[in-house]
């Protein structure tokens, strides 16, 4: 792992070894801790090269704050990111990143929408989401990564920067992580080094009240007042702590809300002493996601479809849709090498599922209205599918497309990257695998269904070993467990013994998750 205190030295790193490779961001204020290195976990599991920032940036500390007392802890820092497998470390002075003053009127600065800055920890930090803004974009600008990772934890942060990519077109996509909490439910930070044992017990009120939120929402209410009166109750009861805010907005535009449709972030920034702490929930209303990932040939459709059709959930063929923009493509007479024109067919078109009246289990598809569920099927989309859906453009498209199908939940989804890519924040991810051999048994059992003897047990193998190869090294959305998946060996297993299991994970995630 190589240490990098300057801006010439990690551009240098990555001219020389990038070479096409996937670069993962990790930006941090250092002092890092479980929560810093389950971003860096994420960030392994989709990229070749992943590298995090140290940098406790002095635009978004306003001169009362604890800058000068921040943690500092370079070479601990330092031991934890080798040991995790992390590539670089980039550790710039403030003077590297181009902050010579933290003067407004001499520098060039990134200024978020006031409607997002002036909410929940804004309020008080004043200018604190600007110095962020500023420093994430000249982070951006130096590693140029394809993601970059942000804990759910600092909620409002995230939303800021999503906006921001998405505002100023910034090549980049903005991975959000789940909050890491310890065992006791206090969300891991730096700041947590200021409490005292004593204190630190006492923090564990703001998980308690929060879940207790998200318990009362599992129960039905909806509305703002409860929900927030059951967390002031909860956190009532440790006299010590005083609220700063206790909100519920939109966890995307930060709007605040009255009541929950589709999804409501509550969060809180309370004092205990001179620290202050923040803390989360996001309230889904939301049907949950199942994301089935694993290797080819380890019965994933199969097994997607008749699960889907259990649960009473839609089956979200990730395929079929690939298939139907295939079968775009070759309509359009566009050249499959012109991948420009492609990409503008591509992002104007329109996939929709609806349900079919013959067979429930097997909804129709519709690509900018018109039915091809039977179309996508013929020879010629089959022999051009894999090189389409190789397409970074098809493939942002797509993932943007399924996102949206989604945003409702109520879905069970198979692909290669559906539990790390697409739906992260899925209820429930399985990762569905068999050994080589298992494989090839099943693949020639099924050839030999069909009537073709000519290929033997070896080939098979061989064929998938490469298979596998290709999918897990590939540039763009590689083959990769997620990293709460729960791993399905399936070589002693039928299909039904395989759905029974992932069903009664389901209920079981259903119950945990209504009484968390
Ligand atoms: P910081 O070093 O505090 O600026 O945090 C760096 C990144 O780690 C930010 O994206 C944070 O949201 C994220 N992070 C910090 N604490 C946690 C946590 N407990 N769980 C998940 N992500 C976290």
């Amino acid at each position: 792992m190589r240490l990098f205190t300057t801006t010439a030295g990690i551009r240098c790193y990555l001219k020389q070894h990038r070479q096409g490779l996937e670069v993962g961001l990790v930006p941090t204020m250092g002092a890092l801790h479980a929560g810093h290195l389950s971003l860096i976990k994420q960030a392994k599991t989709q990229n070749k090269i992943v590298i995090v920032s140290i940098f406790v940036n002095p635009l978004q500390f306003a001169p009362t704050e604890d800058f000068q007392q921040y943690p500092r802890q370079l070479e601990q820092d330092r031991q934890l990111c080798e040991k995790v497998g992390v590539d670089a470390i980039v550790a710039p002075t403030a003077a590297e990143m181009g902050i010579i003053s933290t003067t407004d009127s001499e520098l060039t600065q990134v200024v978020p929408p006031p409607s997002m800055t002036s909410v929940l920890c804004g309020r008080s930090r004043i200018g604190h989401f600007q110095g962020v803004a500023t420093i994430v974009t000249k982070l951006l600008n130096l590693i140029q990564p394809e993601r970059a990772y942000f804990g759910e934890k600092d909620a409002q942060q995230l939303a800021i920067i999503q906006r921001l990519v998405e505002d100023l077109k910034l090549p980049v996509q903005i991975v959000p992580c789940p909050i890491v909490r310890e065992s006791f439910g206090l969300a891991y930070s730096s700041r947590n080094q200021y409490l005292t044992p004593e204190q630190k017990e006492q923090a564990q009120v703001l998980y308690r009240g929060l879940a207790k939120a998200k318990n009362l929402f599992s129960l039905g209410e909806r509305d703002r007042t409860p929900l927030i009166n059951i967390v002031k109750q909860e956190i009532s009861t440790v006299p010590a702590f005083q609220v700063e805010y206790l909100e519920l907005v939109e966890p995307r535009t930060l709007i605040p809300l009255e009541q929950v449709a589709e999804t409501g972030l509550l969060a809180i920034a309370a004092k205990i002493d001179s620290t202050r702490l923040i803390d989360n929930i996001i309230l889904r209303n939301r049907q949950p996601i199942v994301a089935i990932d694993g290797p080819a040939g380890a019965g994933k459709s199969t097994v997607t479809r008749v699960v889907a059709q259990q649960l009473g959930l839609l089956y979200l063929d990730t395929g079929a849709m690939y298939r139907a923009v295939t079968w775009l493509v070759l309509q359009s007479g566009i050249a499959l090498d012109d991948e420009s024109a492609i990409a503008e067919l591509v992002s104007q078109c329109q996939i929709k599922f609806v349900e079919n009246q013959q067979n429930e289990s097997s909804p129709q598809i519709l690509i900018n209205d018109y039915d091809v569920t039977q179309a996508i099927r013929s020879m010629e989309v089959t022999a051009q599918v894999s090189a389409i859906a190789a397409l970074h453009s098809v493939r942002t498209e797509l993932v943007r497309q399924q996102q949206n199908i989604g945003k409702k939940g109520g879905i069970v989804a198979e692909g290669r990257d559906i539990g790390t890519n697409v739906f992260p924040d899925a209820e429930l991810k399985i990762f569905l695998t068999a050994s080589v051999q298992e494989r090839a048994r099943r693949r020639l059992l099924e050839l030999q269904k069909q009537g073709q003897e000519n290929v033997t047990l070896e080939q098979l193998e061989n064929l998938i070993q490469e298979r596998d190869m290709s999918d897990s090294n590939r540039t763009f959305a590689p083959l990769r467990k997620a990293i709460d998946a729960v791993e399905i060996q399936t070589d002693n297993l039928s299909i039904v013994e395989v759905t029974n299991q992932i069903i009664s994970l389901y209920k079981q995630q259903l119950t945990t998750n209504n009484h968390k």
